[in-house]
């Protein structure tokens, strides 16, 4: 006996503008580097393109470490892969709290056998370098700093150059999340002095999601070397991964990579090469303003004081008495713009309207306005 076949019919995804917290519009370019033929993942002609991807990622990051790759997952295993290979049972690590994302970070930490140390923001407000400084000053045996540049599920960015350089000040390693703020907002990894970070491919880069750049310094390599504890988790374990990662023209079999998903990463890095970083960051902050102006017509007011709002994900408060659940289902069904609800304590209260990379356009910010005002009247 077997079972029954299933008579399904191939799937066909609805054309969608994608306007919430990510993913964000994938270019066609980027569809069509995807489906080219898959090849072996020790190929030499794949190895090619993996160095080229490091190339174009150091430029993402504006950062010369070596250690630059994407992980083979979402930007939620980029961050696991920073704690549990940064994070030694009993380290010490002050962590930032001002979103779901935080609060994220705060949770690695825990798992990773780390004493977290918070700090801990309201929703809607950048990262207060002060309470960072008085934590060292309490803790100076803390090890590492982590906090979340661009936070998403409130749409506050914070200081990471002031961050980054407390840290150093205390001798601690620096961490970040810059999942949403890479190619958005100016991410400058060794200007900065970030000892390691991660990002995500389906936000500002308009990749499909899935996978996670992430770069690493060589005080962060230097802590994983010195650990005297194996990396509880056998995937993520750095030591392993760059076997496969560097280690030009001697490479060993990992895991198997994302074959064509890492064609359509290569493919959107090679489009913000062509834009050039400076032009997508001045990009984003120009469509932010127009779509600032158009909230301000609807009577829309934003979350986040404006001196630490990120261009690329603009949260709004639901005007009273709209249903939320509703007005964001006519934009889907009526408009085919998806935008975000909002996440944790913002659930119900907040939309998230993202203008993340290719969904960064000046005919975006227009529809999104007609699409808002018709179903707020
Ligand atoms: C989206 C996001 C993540 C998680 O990325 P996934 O690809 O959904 O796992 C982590 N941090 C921030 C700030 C994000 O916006």
């Amino acid at each position: 006996m077997t079972l029954a076949r299933p008579a399904v019919a191939a799937f066909q995804p609805p054309r969608r503008t994608l306007m919430g917290p990510g993913p964000s519009d994938v270019p066609q370019r980027v569809l069509e580097a995807m489906a080219r033929p898959t090849i072996g993942h020790l190929d030499p002609a794949f190895q090619t393109m993996m160095e080229e991807t490091k190339t174009l990622l150091r430029y993402a990051f504006q950062t010369e470490n070596k250690l630059t790759f994407p992980v083979s997952g979402p930007g939620s295993v980029g961050m696991e892969t920073c704690f549990v290979n940064l994070v030694e049972p009993g380290d010490k690590v002050i962590v930032c709290v001002n979103g779901v994302f935080g609060g994220r970070m705060l949770e690695n930490v825990k798992r990773a056998g780390g004493v977290p140390v918070t700090v801990e923001d309201p929703w809607g407000r950048a990262v207060d370098p002060d309470k960072v400084e008085a934590a060292f000053t309490t803790h100076p045996d803390a090890k590492v700093l982590a906090f979340v540049h661009a936070e998403t599920s409130t749409g506050a960015q914070s200081d990471a150059a002031a961050l980054a350089s407390i840290a150093r000040r205390h001798g601690a390693l620096t961490l970040m999340d810059c999942v949403t703020s890479l190619a958005g907002t100016p991410v400058l990894i060794d200007e900065w002095g970030i000892d390691a970070a991660y990002s995500g491919s389906q936000k500002c880069l308009s990749c499909t999601p899935g996978l996670s750049p992430v770069t690493f310094g060589e005080r962060a390599i230097d802590k994983v070397k010195a650990r005297k504890t194996p990396v509880q988790s056998w995937f993520m374990d750095l030591n392993l991964v760059l076997g496969y990662w560097s280690g030009e023209g001697k490479r060993t079999y990992h895991h198997t990579a994302p074959i064509n998903p890492l064609y359509g990463l290569h493919e959107a890095l090679r489009i913000l090469a062509e834009e050039g970083i400076e032009q997508a960051w001045t990009r984003h902050r120009a469509q932010h303003e127009e779509l600032k102006k158009g909230f301000e017509r609807l009577g829309l007011a934003f979350v986040v004081p404006e001196a630490e709002r990120l261009p690329q994900l603009n949260a709004v408060f639901v005007p009273e008495g709209v249903d939320d659940a509703a007005a964001r289902g006519r934009l889907l069904t009526e408009f085919n713009l998806e935008i975000g609800a909002g996440l944790g304590a913002y659930a119900g209260k907040v939309w998230r309207v993202g203008l993340m990379g290719h969904a960064c356009r000046p005919e975006n910010v227009a529809g999104c306005l007609v699409a808002l005002e018709a179903v707020l009247v």
